[in-house]
Order: structure tokens, then C-alpha cells, then sequence
């Protein structure tokens, strides 16, 4: 397959002059960010990979780092974390409070934030250094070691991060947070803060194609069936109240961030990220996904 003669004609093809939607503004620091940048990258082996645009650029990861605390969780608790957060498509926007109380606090799934704000306050619960050991991770499975927190976007996040407050204390109160909700909160925006590109992710998210294995050195990070339940939330609700729509434009289980950047994995095959900051309604990015549909469709490979 010529993947980068495939991904040449969708940037010829594809541009932001194309969508209708707007660059996430309620974190302000989000809000600076060129509209008009649009990148690229797929791997597909050790030496393997194409990219176009600014893949190389960094950005706001912002809610694909929820599947890396995802993986640093059930590494630590295995199946015993599903008491605490349900495997569901929610069908509400990734920040809803709505289905919380007739739920006894148990978020419908990980990749909302009501889910990932419990994993961080596991992850903090067993962690010494969680937001270190989060990055320990990251870097380990992208081999660089200069991957960071944004502080200028955590502090940005911070300080308009009402929902996402109001998200720990409410399930505090309901009985699901153990930890005080500071470090929680602190934790979470940090993860938010994580500057990637997209040659980083897509790197990055081989492991999820690979088994769980590391792909220049072979290293297991996270065992085959760890893999496959992550693969099939990515799946179901990798996209909040738009799974459903990824699922049947791309389908590919994936993860997107109100950064504008979206991963996505055919499993044993290849691992893809794209990066365009404008966002559709439902907070996914427009041209991004417009683009993984063209890959899908060109190459003739996904996983349906
Ligand atoms: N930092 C964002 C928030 O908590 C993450 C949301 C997202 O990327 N969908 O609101």
C-alpha cells in the first residue's frame, strides 16, 4: 500500500477552508491557536511512516491522554476497575453531569470526563508521582524524552475548569472519588496539558495496534487482553455523543481532543493521527475526521 502517495492526495483534496466549525474557545489558551493548521501521520512499521503538514508541530493533545491513563490503570487495578466506571457509550457531550445521579456516580464510560477524573483519582491514589509517571509513559512509548505538560494550557484549564470541578466534587459527594479533589483536578488538567504532535501519537498509539508491544524494541507494555478492551472502548466511545457517527464515517477505533486531534487504530496494521484544531459541534475535529473517512475509503482498510 502507498500510504503516503494516499495521504498526498487527501492534503491536495482537503482543506479548513472546507469546515464550518470553530476552534475550542472556553479554554482560552485553546482559543489562540491557527485555524488553519492541518497535519497528518501514519505508522505502520518501525521505519514506516508518512505523514503531511504540521505532523511534526505540537498541540494540545487535551482527552486522547485519557487513554493513556486508561492503559496506567488497568495495568495497576485489571478488571476490578469496572466498579468504579461502566464500559457504555454515554450518548451526552464529554463533559455532561446529567447521567451521574440515577448512576450512583459511576461515569458511563473512561473516555468522558466524569470517567477519566475517577482514573486520576485512582491513578493519584496509587501513584507517589503520578503526573511524572504520566509522562514516564508517554515517553517510554514514543522513545522521546521530550515530550511535556503545556503549563501555560494547565493553568489555562485551570482556571475555567468549572465543569470539570464541579464533575470531582459531585462524585465525591456520591462516593466515587477517594482522594481530595486538588490533586485530582491538578492531575487531570496537567494530562489535558500533554503537547504532542501527531508523528507522537501515532507512534504512541502503535502499542494499541501492536498488542500492547512497544514497536522498536518489542518491549510488552500492556498485555494483548488489556489491548482489546481499550480497542473497543476506543470504538464505542472514543467520541462521546459522535461515536457512532466515527464509527460509521471511519470506521476505526479511535480518540479525539478538543485540541483538534484525533488517533486512530486498525489493529496489527497501522496507527494514524491527524490534527486540525477546528471542532464540529459535538467537539471533534471537523476536517480531521473528514480526512480519516478519506483514509479509510482510499485504502480500502478498516475494521468492519
Ligand atoms: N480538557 C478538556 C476538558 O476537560 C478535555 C476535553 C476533550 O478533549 N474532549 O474539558
Amino acid at each position: 500500500m502507498d500510504y503516503q502517495k494516499i495521504l498526498d492526495s487527501i492534503y491536495e483534496e482537503m482543506s479548513y477552508r472546507d469546515v464550518t466549525g470553530k476552534v475550542a474557545s472556553y479554554i482560552p489558551e485553546l482559543a489562540k491557536i491557527d485555524p488553519k493548521k492541518f497535519g497528518m501521520h501514519l505508522y505502520c512499521g518501525q521505519k514506516q511512516h508518512y505523514g503531511f503538514g504540521d505532523s511534526e508541530e505540537n498541540f494540545s493533545v487535551q482527552s486522547i491522554t485519557k487513554v493513556f491513563t486508561l492503559a496506567m490503570t488497568m495495568n495497576i487495578m485489571g478488571e476490578d476497575l469496572w466498579k468504579r466506571v461502566d464500559v457504555e457509550p454515554s450518548g451526552n457531550p464529554f463533559n455532561s453531569l446529567t447521567q451521574l445521579e440515577q448512576e450512583s456516580g459511576i461515569p458511563r464510560n473512561p473516555f468522558i470526563n466524569a470517567g477519566a477524573l475517577v482514573i486520576s483519582d485512582i491513578l493519584v491514589d496509587h501513584l507517589d508521582n503520578p503526573k511524572e509517571d504520566l509522562l514516564n509513559f508517554v515517553r517510554k512509548i514514543t522513545r522521546d524524552d521530550d515530550i511535556h505538560y503545556d503549563p501555560t494550557i494547565a493553568a489555562s484549564e485551570k482556571s475555567t475548569g468549572y465543569r470539570n470541578i464541579a464533575l470531582a466534587n459531585y462524585m465525591k459527594a456520591l462516593g466515587n472519588i477517594k482522594c481530595d479533589v486538588d490533586p485530582i483536578l491538578d492531575f487531570y488538567f496537567h494530562q489535558c496539558s500533554l503537547a504532542m504532535s501527531c508523528k507522537d501519537l501515532a507512534k504512541a498509539f502503535m502499542i494499541f495496534a501492536n498488542k500492547g508491544s512497544i514497536l522498536e524494541t518489542g518491549e510488552n507494555v500492556l498485555k494483548p487482553e488489556i489491548v482489546k478492551r481499550i480497542n473497543a472502548l476506543m470504538q464505542t466511545c472514543g467520541f462521546y455523543d459522535e461515536a457512532g457517527e466515527f464509527s460509521f464515517e471511519v470506521g476505526l477505533p479511535g480518540k479525539s481532543g478538543v485540541g483538534g486531534g484525533i488517533v486512530a487504530i486498525h489493529p496489527e496494521n497501522y496507527s494514524v493521527a491527524v490534527w486540525s484544531p477546528i471542532l464540529n459541534p459535538k467537539g471533534n475535529s471537523e476536517l480531521g475526521m473528514k480526512a480519516l473517512e478519506r483514509l479509510t475509503t482510499l485504502t480500502g482498510v478498516s475494521v468492519f
